[in-house]
C-alpha cells in the first residue's frame, strides 16, 4: 500500500479482494498520505518505508536516493528517488514499470512547492521525466481534469493536450479514474515538464509581464499562476 491517508478504505479493499498487506510505502509526511499508517500496522505489523528526514508514523525503513525497496512477497523491487520540493525529503518509488510519485508530479500538473524551492522542484520533475515513456504514473491525487483546464490556458495550441482532455472527461463521466497516466503523456502535455517550450515560456512571460527564459523562472511563474486560479 502506498500513501494510506486512511486505514478504513484500505482494510475494506484488502478484505474484499482477499489480499494481505505486506508493506507500506510513504512518499512524504503529509497526513493525507500517512494518516492511516498507525492503524494499519496496529492491526498487523508490516515494514513501513518512507523518506529519512521526514516524520513518518511507525517508520521502520528510512530510505533515500539510491536505496532499493525489496518486497519479496510480491517479487517487487523499487528504486528510491529523492524528489524534494513539495516537502523537504519527498521520495518516489520506481519499479515494475510503475512510478509512485506522491504529490510531486500529478497527471498534467505538479504539487505545490511548500518546503523546498522552485529550483529543487524543477530538478525533481526532471528526474522523473527522464524515466521511460511507458512508465505508469501513479500520483497522489485525482486532480487531472482541473489540471488539464489550467494547462490549456498555458499551452493552448497543444493538440495532444486537447485529446487528453476529451479522454479524461470521458473517463470521469463514466466514474473511472484517469490514473495511472504515462510519462510519455506527461512529457507531451504537462506544462510543468515543458518549461523550455516556446509556447509555455510565452505564456509565463505574459503572466509575469516580463521576459524570462530560464526554465526555473518559467516554472515558478506558472506554479504561481496556478496557485491563483
Ligand atoms: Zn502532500
Amino acid at each position: 500500500m502506498v500513501d494510506p491517508g486512511e486505514a478504513g478504505p484500505v482494510q475494506r479493499y484488502l478484505a474484499a479482494q482477499k489480499l494481505k498487506l505486506v508493506a507500506i510505502l510513504a512518499t512524504h509526511h503529509h497526513p493525507d498520505h500517512t494518516g492511516g499508517i498507525a492503524e494499519l500496522v496496529a492491526a498487523g505489523k508490516v515494514p513501513v518505508f518512507g523518506p529519512k528526514g521526514e516524520p513518518i508514523p511507525a517508520l521502520t525503513h528510512p530510505v533515500g536516493q539510491g536505496d532499493e525497496v525489496d518486497i519479496a512477497e510480491l517479487s517487487a523491487l523499487f528504486s528510491v528517488l529523492d524528489i524534494p520540493g513539495h516537502t523537504r525529503a519527498h521520495v518516489a518509488y520506481y519499479g515494475l514499470g510503475a512510478l509512485f510519485c506522491g504529490d510531486t508530479l500529478f497527471a498534467c500538473g505538479c504539487g505545490r512547492v511548500f518546503e523546498g524551492t522552485p529550483e529543487q522542484m524543477v530538478d525533481s520533475l526532471g528526474k522523473l521525466a527522464a524515466l521511460p515513456d511507458d512508465t505508469k504514473v501513479y500520483c497522489g491525487h485525482e486532480y487531472t481534469l482541473a489540471n488539464i483546464q489550467f494547462a490549456r490556458q498555458v499551452d493552448p495550441g497543444n493538440a495532444e493536450l486537447a485529446a487528453r482532455e476529451a479522454r479524461a472527461q470521458r473517463l470521469r463521466a463514466e466514474g473511472r479514474p484517469t490514473l495511472p497516466s504515462t510519462l510519455g503523456e506527461e512529457r507531451a502535455t504537462n506544462p510543468f515538464l515543458r518549461c523550455s517550450e516556446p509556447v509555455v515560456v510565452a505564456s509565463a512571460n505574459k503572466y509575469l509581464g516580463a521576459r524570462v527564459a530560464d526554465p526555473v523562472r518559467v516554472f515558478a511563474a506558472i506554479r504561481d499562476w496556478k496557485n491563483r486560479v
